[in-house]
């Protein structure tokens, strides 16, 4: 209904620019026209509807000879839209580096970007300086340091970064031992940092899944001591109430340029331990968390453009 009222329109709009192309002598009623006219050829512009009821008819005539075809070309150029102009990025020399309007949350030379969280019972609790140290280019936990955040919170995203697991763990470390670490969007839910080049665990919680949800499609770990690179094209959650989404969260991955989630749809926080349990807690905009697990893996190169 909407569409044949903007074809009205249009068509009106057609007629009244060729308003003049209507012959006096076609119908009885555009004598009348005629009459009109030449008994006011001065007189201010008034609208005839007769006239235009002729006109109308005519060009909805004409639309309607037209094929498929032409009516769909008559429609593009209608849908042509050209303001706003789409805005200019500045790609980066090569495509992992940062674009213009991205935000640098590290490159390799300061942490002024991140601040820590503190655990109390339950999760986490409150935050303080971080504690990580910049080392060979890339930030990575010291001993004693928590999970990394950033300052800055945010809600939909394109996020890049690079990661790597250490080297000259013994082969008895294995699973989830094996230099775990984790990007957890807004807090809440966790893309799974892994050693997962030859080391078999559960397959919800290798390298490249949204933890204990979804799987990663296929698995392209390099082996571990190798950089390797995340892009994480976030979309938050819509909450209709605190705890019904009008639209959950969604994800998708590229690691090492391979695409291992889909447009996935995030059922709810990663809880661990335990059986995954879909409880849906509203929230806003939330920190990019960088997970401490014990293993010394580093991050470099880390940037985000806010959608
Ligand atoms: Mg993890």
């Amino acid at each position: 209904m909407k569409s044949f009222f903007t074809l009205m329109l249009v068509l009106f709009a057609f007629a009244l620019s060729n308003a003049q192309e209507v012959q006096p002598s076609e119908t009885s009623r555009s004598k009348a026209v005629s009459s009109v006219r030449q008994k006011e050829p001065q007189g201010p512009m008034r609208f005839n509807f007769a006239e235009q009821e002729a006109i109308v008819k005519k060009f909805t005539q004409s639309f309607d000879s037209l094929t498929p075809m032409q009516k769909n070309i008559f429609f593009t150029n209608v849908k042509h839209i050209m303001d706003p102009e789409v805005a200019k990025v500045e790609p980066g020399v090569i495509d992992s580096d940062p674009p213009s309007d991205a935000i640098i949350l590290f490159n390799g030379k300061d942490l002024n970007e991140w601040e820590e969280v503190t655990w109390g019972i339950g999760g986490p609790g409150g935050k303080k300086p971080i504690t990580w140290i910049i080392k060979d280019g890339g930030m990575q936990p010291a001993g004693t340091s928590g999970t990394a955040q950033t300052k800055r919170v945010f809600r939909d995203f394109q996020l890049h970064l690079e990661w790597k697991t250490p080297t000259g763990l013994p082969a008895t470390v294995t699973g989830q031992d094996r230099g775990n670490s984790g990007v957890i969007i807004q807090g809440t839910y966790e893309v799974q940092i892994l050693d997962s080049y030859a080391n078999r665990t559960y397959r919800n919680g290798q390298a490249g899944a949204v933890y204990m949800q979804h799987a990663p499609l296929v698995n392209p770990s390099r082996k571990e001591g190798q950089w390797q690179t995340f892009e994480i094209i976030y979309t938050a959650p819509r909450f209709k109430d605190s705890a019904t989404y009008f639209t959950p969260p969604r994800i998708t991955v590229i690691y090492n340029g391979v695409l291992v989630q889909n447009n996935a749809i995030i059922q709810g926080p990663t809880v661990f331990p335990g059986i995954p349990q879909y409880i849906i807690r509203e929230h806003g905009d939330g920190p990019i968390q960088l997970q401490q697990h014990g293993n010394p893996t580093a991050f470099r190169n880390i940037w985000i453009r806010e959608l």
